[in-house]
C-alpha cells in the first residue's frame, strides 16, 4: 500500500483532530484497546506493528547492510501530546535493496513498543523515513539503562513539556549518534504503531542497543505521564528475517 506523505505527517506528527472524532490515546476511552472502532486498520489489519520478535521464529537471511548516511542538521522539537518528536531538516538517508529512504522524524516510546524474546526494554526510538514514492520504513532501536546519553539530552534538556508548548529549535542534531555502532538487524513488515496504524511499512529493528540513564528514561515517562506503547500485535503470517 502506498502513502501519500501529507498521510504519513499526519499519522506521525499531528495531535490535532481528524475528521470526525479522530482523538486516540493510550489509556482509557480512546486508549489503544479502542482504535479499531475508529481507525479499522488498528482493529482489523493483519500485518500491525509493534510486534514480538522471538528468536525462535525468526529466519536466517543473507540480509543486506543498512547504508545510514545521517547527516548533522538543525531539527525541531514537539510535543504531539503523545511523544517527544524530532523533525529533521536536511537531507539524512538510509539505503538498502528497497531503495533511498530520507528520515523526516524520529520519536520515542517507553517502554518499547517492539518486544525481544517477550522483553521490552525502557525506551524506544524510531527513525521514520520515506522514499520518493512515499514509502514508509522505520528504524527502530532500543535502549538500556546506563550512561548519560549526550545526544539525546540536546531533545531532552529543553523538551517542550506539554503539547501546548512551544517547539524548541536544536542545533546540530546528530541523529547518528543515536544508533549503535554495529547494525544488524531484524527485518519485517508492518504498520504505523498508532492511528490510523497504516499498513506497508518496512521495519528494521536494530539487534545492538544504546545508553539512556535512568533520569533521562525517567524524565520522558514523566512528560508523557503515561506509557506510550501500543501493546505487540499478532504476527499472523508474517515472517521475521534476521
Ligand atoms: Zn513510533
Amino acid at each position: 500500500m502506498r502513502l501519500t506523505l501529507p498521510s504519513i505527517l499526519l499519522a506521525c506528527t499531528s495531535f490535532t483532530t481528524l475528521a470526525g472524532d479522530g482523538h486516540w490515546e493510550y489509556t482509557g476511552k480512546h486508549g489503544t484497546a479502542h482504535w479499531g472502532e475508529e481507525f479499522a486498520l488498528c482493529g482489523n489489519g493483519v500485518n500491525q506493528s509493534p510486534i514480538d520478535i522471538s528468536a525462535s521464529k525468526t529466519i536466517e537471511a543473507d540480509l543486506p547492510s543498512l547504508v545510514i548516511n545521517y547527516q548533522e542538521s538543525n531539527a525541531i522539537s514537539i510535543n504531539n501530546g503523545h511523544t517527544i518528536q524530532a523533525n529533521i531538516k536536511g537531507n539524512s538517508t538510509f539505503t538498502n535493496d528497497a531503495g533511498t529512504f530520507n528520515l523526516l522524524q524520529f520519536h520515542f516510546h517507553a517502554p518499547s513498543e517492539n518486544t525481544i524474546n517477550g522483553k521490552h526494554f525502557p525506551l524506544e526510538v524510531h527513525f521514520v523515513h520515506a522514499d520518493q514514492d512515499s514509502r514508509l520504513a522505520v528504524i527502530g532501536v532500543m535502549f538500556e539503562e546506563g550512561k548519560k546519553n549526550t545526544e539525546l539530552e540536546k531533545i531532552w534538556s529543553d523538551m517542550p513539556e506539554s503539547k501546548q508548548s512551544k517547539e524548541q529549535l536544536i542545533n546540530a542534531l546528530s541523529a547518528a549518534k543515536l544508533l549503535p555502532k554495529e547494525k544488524s538487524y531484524y527485518r519485517f513488515n508492518g504498520s504505523l504503531t498508532t492511528p490510523p496504524c497504516t499498513e506497508g511499512v518496512r521495519w528494521f529493528v536494530l539487534k545492538d542497543t544504546i545508553e539512556a540513564s535512568k533520569a533521562q528514561i525517567d524524565k520522558f515517562s514523566k512528560v508523557m505521564g503515561t506509557n506510550t506503547n501500543r501493546p505487540t500485535q499478532p504476527i499472523n503470517a508474517r515472517i521475521v528475517l534476521q
